[in-house]
Formats: structure tokens, C-alpha cells, sequence
């Protein structure tokens, strides 16, 4: 398998080298809103520690952020007034990952509402405004 890279978006977002929209944070986890939302409320949890994605994080990562994904996945339904929330997680390129530190989309959603198309950036008022939403009702 591939190498950790340490100069990925998100390593960078750790470090604070760039800024994010954060919802939540404990000591392993991180959630900060995706500034390409494809749903209002999108955001992403990820391990504070390196791993690409599923095929190699180890055990703790795994139940730290998936413990993370559950608190902000009800939190984000709440906020919403949502009827559902999708996850979505990408391993390698080949199954759809483009930033290569493992990661899980969450997306509060409406009974026949579709996700919008992936990669046009939001406005960070909307986003900031989302994601004071959910922190307030974690
Ligand atoms: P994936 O690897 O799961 O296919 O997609 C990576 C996700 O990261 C995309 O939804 C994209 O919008 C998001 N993303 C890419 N660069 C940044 C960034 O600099 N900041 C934030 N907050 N999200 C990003």
C-alpha cells in the first residue's frame, strides 16, 4: 500500500497550516465543514492521527472516528430537521478518494432531495451558518 503523504489538505488542516470551519473536536477526532458541500450540513470526521483511509487505519483510529461520526450524524439531523444522513467514504483513488487521509462524509438528507454535484465550492457564510447549526445542537 501506499505511504502516508504528510503534505495532504487535511495533514495541513491539523497542523493548522490552513484554516477550516470546525463543528467538533476531541483528542483523536477532528470535524470541520467540506468546503464543497454537497449537501447542506456536509461535513467530514477525521482521525487526529495518519492513516490513508479504512484499508490501513488501525483499530482505535477506526472506533475513535467512527464514536465522532455517530455524535455529529444525529447532531446534524437534528440541526436539520433531517430525514436521514448518508455517509460516504472513499478508499484510493480507484474507489473515489482524492484526499488521502482517511476520512467520512456526512450529509443530513431530505425525503427526495439529491445530493447536489460534487465539486463546486460553497459559500462560507452558508457553510459557517451550518456549521454553527450543528455544534449547537451537539
Ligand atoms: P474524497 O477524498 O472523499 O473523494 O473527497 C475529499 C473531500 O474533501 C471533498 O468533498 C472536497 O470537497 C473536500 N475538500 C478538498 N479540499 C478541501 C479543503 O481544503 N478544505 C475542506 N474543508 N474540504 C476540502
Amino acid at each position: 500500500m501506499t505511504a502516508y503523504d504528510d503534505q495532504n489538505i487535511f495533514a495541513k488542516i491539523l497542523r493548522g497550516e490552513i484554516p477550516n470551519v470546525t463543528v467538533y473536536e476531541d483528542d483523536d477526532t477532528l470535524c470541520f465543514m467540506d468546503i464543497m458541500p454537497r449537501t447542506d450540513g456536509h461535513c467530514l470526521v477525521i482521525p487526529k492521527t495518519p492513516c490513508r483511509n479504512v484499508l490501513d487505519a488501525n483499530d482505535a483510529q477506526l472506533a475513535a472516528v467512527m464514536s465522532t461520526v455517530r455524535k455529529v450524524a444525529n447532531a446534524a439531523k437534528t440541526a436539520f430537521g433531517a430525514d436521514g444522513v448518508t455517509l460516504q467514504q472513499f478508499n484510493e483513488a480507484a474507489g473515489g478518494q482524492e484526499v488521502f487521509h482517511l476520512h467520512f462524509h456526512i450529509h443530513p438528507r431530505h425525503e427526495g432531495v439529491s445530493m447536489r454535484p460534487a465539486g463546486t465550492m460553497g459559500d462560507m457564510d452558508a457553510i459557517k451558518a451550518h456549521a454553527e447549526a450543528i455544534r449547537a445542537a451537539l
